[in-house]
């Protein structure tokens, strides 16, 4: 049976149990308890803070974690990054006040920077042969430099949004962060199997996300340039209709194109068209 760590409450936690969920690694939704047995895959869900689910991971209290890799990151301890999961994109940056006239990476030298990422900025700093006074702060780093607690900052940002009400700037770019799923670097074959079993299935959850199923019918005259024009897994699937003259194309189509598309295909004389919503793509 594999533990799974996944953020009890938090930014994480819903888009994790959604994708497990969807991985057909379910439980209970109501009395939530620490650690939960899923229905229907032999395994078990225990639910912590983000910034425990590394070490957790690390000394095998847990088998595999679902975590920023900020925190994995900043953590720095020795686990498997197993997979990117495509959710909780943000990105760790240094932030000036907008009246500081920002010149470059030097600017930093000499200057304090609030953070709760010390070591990542730590590391930053010294492949960059930067010297500045790193402040650990664990609660709300972006009113540091009103506060007079810092000149600058180092935090996560995602719209920017917080930033621009602090009167901040992002001026560095310093680490790109999504969800990633992570494993203990020892675990045994029979756990490996299971690990590799979801990984899999969040592979498909993954493709199928944006995708849609369109299916339409199209002159057999018109067939091959409708083909043309659509993308295909492989190639769109052909069935012949009872009329002759007619037949009905199949195909999986980005969600963003969709119109585009349907509006040539109308074009080339499809008619009936249907846009499915799909669910998973096991490749
Ligand atoms: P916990 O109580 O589990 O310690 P937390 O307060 O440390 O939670 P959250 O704010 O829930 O953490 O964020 C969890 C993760 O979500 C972050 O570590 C980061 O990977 C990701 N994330 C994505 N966008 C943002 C954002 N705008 N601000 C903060 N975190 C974000
Ligand atoms: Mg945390």
């Amino acid at each position: 049976m594999l533990r799974i760590a996944v953020q009890a409450k938090g930014r994480l936690n819903e888009q994790s149990m959604d994708l497990l969920k969807e991985a057909g690694v379910t439980v209970s939704q109501e009395k939530r308890k620490f650690l939960m047995r899923a229905a229907d895959f032999p395994a078990e869900i225990i639910f912590l803070r983000d910034d425990d689910i590394p070490q957790t991971v690390a000394i095998g209290a847990a088998d595999l974690g679902i975590v920023g890799y900020n925190e994995v990151a900043e953590k720095g301890l020795e686990v498997n990054l197993m997979q990117k999961l495509g959710f909780g994109g943000c990105r760790l940056s240094l932030a000036v006040p907008k009246t500081e006239n920002y010149t470059g990476l030097e600017y930093f030298n000499g200057k304090r920077i609030a953070t709760s990422y010390p070591e990542i900025l730590r590391r930053f700093f010294a492949d960059n042969d930067i010297d500045a006074e790193i402040h650990t702060i664990t609660g709300s780093v972006e009113i540091a430099p009103t506060a007079g607690l810092a000149d600058a900052i180092f935090d996560i940002v995602s719209s920017g949004g917080t930033l621009v009400s602090n009167g901040l700037v992002e001026v560095e770019k310093v680490v790109f962060s999504e969800a990633v799923l992570i494993g203990n670097p020892e675990l045994p074959e029979e756990k490996m199997a299971l690990a590799r079993k979801l990984m899999s299935r969040f592979e498909a959850v993954r493709n199928g996300i944006g995708k849609k199923y369109l299916l339409m019918n199209i002159p057999v005259s018109s067939l091959q340039k409708a083909i043309d024009r659509l993308p295909a897994m492989r190639s769109p699937t052909v069935i012949p209709l009872a009329n002759g003259d007619w037949c009905s194309v199949q195909t999986v189509v980005d969600e963003n194109n969709l119109w585009n598309i349907i509006e040539d295909l109308k074009g080339l004389g499809a008619e009936g068209i249907l846009v499915l919503s799909l669910d998973k793509i096991v490749m």
